[in-house]
């Protein structure tokens, strides 16, 4: 496209973000009276109920800026993750939070490593602030923690882990991710991305926000988009040494997390049985469908959060599709590098047994 406009060569590199279609658009192209949405790792349960009944009174106060440094809220947080108040960053989703990280510390020609396939935002920020992101590939769907040990050079910034991994829902060994922050050379940043940290259920899973204390390049980033369920108003934190979270805070627009995030945060984070009782059906939910997965002979990456990626042996697209036409949508992994597959959120029992009746059929071709 020839444009009129010259921008920058980095953000012309990266390309156009193409914009679906609506839940009500394929609702009624395919006639469909229901849809469920199996893509985006929602939490299929909604939010406390103690949000909802929170966000009705709070209203009132929408003619007034938010509270910058979010005060309140960084109280409760660092109550809650027993950390200094000082430790904290929240950003509008985690995802500004990764921005803000590049942002200040990623300068022209700096390496930044990462898994391929991971949450594609820390390539495009890495880029996108004149660095260069250095891929190390997945083994088996797992960070091959020694090999991006080994990508390191005297250029290498910062290390990106999503612990568990999206797309892949892997998590890296307890021991095996210690020893890799300890080999870490000390002056670069190691970002532990910890989204769907809460749906783990395995002990062999490195709990990093005490070592924040010990390591003083280790971030751990956390948001309330997934089991939290408040994707709609974007918020999410990082947990790092106070030398780091000062520089973030000059980086960050002043206003930059809504007064009705952080209030609801605050009311979320309270609500701790709602949480456990979502980690505890998405794992029923989880064992049955691995459980179905074996049983029609589909491999899968084994996961531990509220997504599994599975090898449906068949073009991912065309299986999302036929899927759609049946009312569920899920994510094709074509775009991921692992085209025979899809990635698919973990709902409840009764959307589960939908999708593999829909899942059995589709493969089959009916
Ligand atoms: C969803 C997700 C996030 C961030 O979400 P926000 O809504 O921006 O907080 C971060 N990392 C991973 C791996 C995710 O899947």
């Amino acid at each position: 496209m020839v444009v009129k406009f010259k921008t920058r060569k980095r953000v012309e590199a990266i390309a156009p973000y193409v914009l679906g279609k609506s839940l009500e658009e394929i609702k009624i192209e395919n006639g469909l009276s229901q849809i469920r949405k199996l893509s985006e790792n929602e939490n299929i349960y909604g939010c406390s109920p103690e949000v909802k009944k929170w966000i009705s009174f709070e209203g009132s106060d929408l003619n007034l800026y938010p509270d910058g440094m979010a005060v309140e809220l960084t109280k409760k947080v660092s109550d809650f993750f027993k950390v200094d108040q000082d430790q904290l960053v929240f950003g509008n989703g985690s995802d500004e939070v990764i921005r803000l990280l590049t942002r200040a510390y990623i300068s022209e020609g700096e390496e930044a490593i990462m898994a391929d396939v991971t949450f594609p935002r820390y390539q495009t920020n890495v880029y996108l602030e004149g660095g260069t992101p250095v891929i190390v590939p997945l083994e088996n769907g797992i960070h091959h923690l020694e090999n991006m040990l080994e990508a390191i050079t005297k250029k290498t910034k910062m290390i990106f882990v999503c612990n568990p991994n999206n797309p892949t829902g892997t998590i890296v060994g307890r021991d095996e991710l210690l020893s890799f922050i300890k080999k870490v050379p000390e002056h670069i940043l190691v970002v532990i991305d910890e989204a769907y940290v809460e749906y783990v259920s395995t002990d062999d899973f490195l709990h990093t926000v005490p070592l924040v204390e010990q390591f003083e390049n280790l971030i751990v980033l956390r948001t309330f988009s997934k089991i939290y369920g408040l994707a709609g108003l974007r918020i999410g934190f990082g947990i790092m040494n106070k030398e780091i979270t000062e520089q973030l805070r000059k980086v960050k627009d002043v206003f930059n997390v809504s007064r009705l995030a952080q209030g609801a945060a605050r009311v979320a984070l309270e609500d701790q049985a709602f949480i456990k009782k979502c980690s505890e059906n998405n794992l029923k939910g989880r064992k049955f469908l691995e459980g179905s997965f074996q049983k029609m002979g589909l491999n899968y990456f084994p996961s531990q959060s509220n997504f599994i990626m599975v090898d449906c042996e068949q073009n991912g697209d065309v299986v999302a599709r036929g899927l759609m036409k049946k009312g569920i949508i899920v994510r094709s992994g074509t775009l991921l590098g692992y085209p025979t597959t899809l990635r698919v959120t973990i709902g409840s029992d009764e959307d589960n047994h939908y999708f593999i009746e829909s899942l059995t059929q589709v493969l089959k071709g009916v």
